[in-house]
């Protein structure tokens, strides 16, 4: 029987190896080394065009939440296909307009915006600001008041619903660091639409991530709803309401998930059914779009008997993929080839392991492999959250990704190289 696969229209096994698209993975890790991350773009697009399409009737901009990948040839390719961005800081917005995206396209989320970073969205005329506190809002005023400039807001607030997902990343919660407590919100609705200097244009949430079901959004969106109640009471009119982050994926076997479509479906019916349909509706979803679109490639070092466990040590570590230490998330390992039924290499379990000094460097626990040093390994469902979350840990050079369309592959980034990481550093004579 062959491996699971999350997503196996692009990713598919062929002669019992492992193929993205129209390339065979093993050619990808011979011509480029490993560790390496490989994506599918027409896994990319597809997972894109199914928010893109059942958004189509309604009032609508689709938000690519970059940090789960914001390598530049990606957003220019989302961007192309008509994304607007979500982004986290001002970073984030260079490479969009690096990648000759629309920055009236762009909404800013995240709790601890700068001041430069403000005034930089704001002479790029961004599309709107998610407020999550309200010295942020008064921050936003005396910026745009410099500039002699009207920003365009939307708070974010926090409608306390349990989005069933890793604490890590469960955000709408009374405990959690974002929004504002949505009993509050009027108050500070009040207080945004009396200044000269911001234009409210919407109200936003996001409560958290990897969500499967879609009740949680339901019952965020009823929250919401209730709050333009209030809000349409006082005089305050809504352009937009921004339901976050996008749906969860499959990472394991049997999981299920729901198509954005119903996402988007039950969403607008909510909406029509509370004299809201006229609303742009807006997501701002990462893991969703990239993914099942991606995988990390590796080679296998080391077959190790422990003395409870055998281990696979890898040439990928925790700076390269840091999901299942952090998460303690489960991700497939799939081999990219798969030996026949009658071989000889025994079938063992494993605790698949990183080069690096921490017991937390571990990619998968107790995986049934047939496998030998110097095979290939793919970790499945990289797209999201891999790169983006790397770093230089132990001075391990980043891996390159390489990005497949169909037959061909381009390089999207290089290998790093050491010069490079040293560049910025200075050696002192004391
Ligand atoms: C991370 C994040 C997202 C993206 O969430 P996904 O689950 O990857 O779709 C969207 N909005 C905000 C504010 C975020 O912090």
């Amino acid at each position: 029987m062959l491996p699971f696969l999350p997503d196996n229209k692009n990713f598919s096994y062929r002669d019992n190896e492992l193929w993205c698209e129209r390339v065979p993975l093993k050619q990808i890790a011979e011509e480029f080394g490993t560790p390496v991350y490989v994506y599918s773009y027409n896994s990319i697009k597809k997972a894109f065009l199914a928010y893109q399409q059942a958004l189509k009737p309604y009032p609508h901009l689709m938000c690519y939440a970059m940090k789960a990948n914001s390598n530049i040839a990606i957003i220019h390719l989302l961007a192309k296909l008509g994304a607007g961005f979500d982004i986290v800081s001002g970073g984030e917005l260079r490479r969009v307009i690096e990648a000759s995206g629309d920055p009236k396209k762009v909404l800013f989320s995240g709790v601890g915006k700068i001041y430069d970073e403000i005034a930089y969205a704001l002479e790029n005329d961004i599309k709107c600001f998610n407020v999550e506190s309200e010295p942020e809002l008064e921050r936003i005023i005396e910026v745009a008041k410099a500039q002699n400039k009207v920003a365009r807001i939307s708070l974010r607030v926090n409608p306390n619903v349990d989005a069933k997902t890793h604490p890590y990343i469960s955000t709408g919660l009374k405990q959690n660091k974002f929004g504002i407590a949505i009993e509050d919100a009027p108050r500070v609705y009040e207080k945004a639409s009396k200044s000269d200097f911001l234009k409210i244009t919407g109200i936003d949430c996001h409560i958290g991530s990897q969500i499967t079901d879609i009740s949680p959004f339901l019952d965020a969106c009823d929250k919401l709803l209730d709050l333009a109640d209030v809000l349409k009471s006082k005089g305050i009119e809504l352009d937009h309401i921004d339901f976050g982050g996008g749906l969860g994926i499959v990472y394991e076997e049997g999981q299920e998930v729901h198509h954005a479509s119903e996402l988007v479906e039950a969403l607008h019916q909510k909406m029509e059914n509370r004299g809201y349909g006229y609303l742009e509706m807006i997501f701002e979803a990462g893991r969703s779009i990239v993914g099942n679109s991606g995988v990390l490639v590796t080679e296998i070092q080391y077959l190790k008997e422990g003395e409870t466990k055998n281990f696979c040590i890898v040439d990928t570590a925790m700076n390269d993929m840091i999901r299942p230490t952090l998460y303690q998330a489960w991700m497939q390992i799939a081999p990219l080839h798969v030996y026949p039924e009658n071989c000889p290499i025994k079938e063992e379990i494993f605790d698949v392991v990183g080069p690096i000094c921490e017991t937390g460097d571990w990619l998968g626990k107790d995986r049934k492999l047939k496998v030998q040093p110097g095979d290939l390994l793919a970790v499945m469902s990289s797209g999201a959250y891999g790169m983006t979350m790397s770093s230089h840990y132990n001075t391990r050079l980043k891996p390159p990704e390489i990005l497949v369309d169909g037959a061909d592959y381009y390089v999207i980034r290089e290998r790093e190289k050491i010069e490079k990481l040293f560049s910025s550093e200075h050696i002192v004579e004391l």
